[in-house]
């Protein structure tokens, strides 16, 4: 049986503890998460039928600070996947040294399936059932593949209700309802800053390389308009149902408009079709895999022809894969820095909102640059 996303965190965790020659029983205690929540959501649908999902909150470490960590709604969101992703949370924030722990939340289900007041419904039953291990100052939730700042503001919404308003609950909302200007593009921008970092440190011109993004959500659709609009050429674009290719340079504000009217960007006249296990392979400087988890495995890894692969998704790249890269020394910048920029900002929007007051997005900006580059360094 092959290990589990949670087995393949913690063999990068060990490799990382042999080094420290960390004890034991440290080695355990920081493996292991805190607390695991699983709970029922039932759900009435817009046919009136009954439908029972299951969600999960899982407290990582808090040792740092309060529980931090995205919420994720997809098929595959089950409790080892969200253990995982929690236990990465706890290292990236502790590796940008912001004051939190790690946490991650996650509920089995394919948004894409349920209409919108389906999707309110089942946030705010959600929200209620792990109610009562969430806070301002306990754990704090924020947007992830699937969930989005209208989903954020449904459980701001819902956790009000029953603890009065509360805005620092959750980041990544709409800015409206007291989310941080910036918050949105800061992922994406974060992996922007360390590719230009990257690329100085590797005398790479950066006018001449190509990029190929995996992912045209959150991340990669702000990771590919900062990097357009920097002159450099993203070659290719893919999303759940496929990717566009022209080897000239994608017009990524054109397909951002496409994308918004078909839903998607296969199809898109300014390039040609391509699979995700195409583009993944294609020739280019910089791969950035902005979409899910283990989509750099063993099947695939000695076909990467990228000199660099920036990880922008959580654990795109398995451990075997990861040897396997190594060994054909393309170099692989790990999740926990690349896309700590959504994090970063999540940390300034709730200190925004516990002092009740508003940075300008310049100011959000800078702030993100000197922290990531910090830690880009450290690495
Ligand atoms: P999103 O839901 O906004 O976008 C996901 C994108 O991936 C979409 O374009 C979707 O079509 C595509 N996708 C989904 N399944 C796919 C598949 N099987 N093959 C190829 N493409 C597929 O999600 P997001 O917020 O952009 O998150 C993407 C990744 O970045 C996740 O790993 C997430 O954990 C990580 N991340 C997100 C943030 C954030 O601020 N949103 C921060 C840090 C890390």
């Amino acid at each position: 049986m092959s290990a589990s996303t949670f087995e393949q965190v913690n063999s990068f965790f060990d490799e990382a503890a042999d080094r420290l020659q960390l004890p034991l029983g440290m080695r355990d205690m920081l493996k292991r998460p805190w607390r695991e929540l699983q709970v029922q959501l039932p759900v009435r649908m817009d046919s009136g039928e009954v439908k029972v999902f299951t969600g999960y909150r899982v407290q990582h470490n808090g040792a740092r600070g309060p529980y931090k960590g995205g919420v994720r709604y997809h098929p595959d969101a089950d409790l080892e996947e969200v253990r995982a992703l929690s236990s990465l949370m706890t290292w990236k924030t502790a590796l940008v040294n912001i004051p939190y722990g790690g946490a991650k939340g996650g509920v089995q289900v394919d948004p894409r399936q349920l209409s919108e007041n389906e999707l309110n419904r089942l946030t705010r039953r959600y929200t209620q059932s792990i109610e009562h291990i969430i806070a301002p100052n306990r754990d704090i939730a924020a947007p992830d593949l699937g969930t989005n700042a209208q989903t954020m503001a449904w459980m701001m919404d819902a956790y009000g209700q029953i603890q009065g308003h509360s805005p620092a609950i959750v980041t990544g909302k709409p800015v409206e309802l007291g989310g941080s200007l910036g918050r949105e593009a800061a992922t994406g921008r974060g992996v922007f800053y360390i590719l230009q970092e990257a690329a100085a440190d590797r005398g790479i011109t950066f006018g001449d390389i190509t990029v190929v993004i995996q992912g045209f959500g959150n991340v990669g659709s702000w990771a590919a308009k900062i990097i357009h609009a920097a002159g450099i050429k993203v070659i290719a674009v893919s999303s759940v149902d496929g990717g566009t290719y022209n080897r000239d340079g994608v017009d990524i504000i054109e397909l951002d408009q496409y994308q918004r009217e078909s839903g998607g960007v296969s199809g898109f006249s300014g390039g040609d079709d391509i699979s995700n296990t195409d583009l993944l392979e294609l020739e280019c400087d910089v791969l950035i895999p902005a979409a899910i988890d283990n989509v750099i495995n063993s099947d695939n890894a000695a076909n990467i022809k990228a000199q660099l692969v920036l990880e922008a998704a959580n654990h795109p790249t398995t451990p075997e894969a990861d040897r396997i890269l190594a060994e054909r020394a393309i170099e692989v910048l790990p999740d926990i820095l690349v896309n700590a920029g959504g994090v970063i900002v999540s940390y300034f929007e709730w200190t925004q909102n516990l002092q009740e007051f508003r940075w300008e997005e310049q100011r959000v900006n800078s702030e993100l640059y000197r922290i990531i580059i910090n830690a880009y360094r450290e690495v």
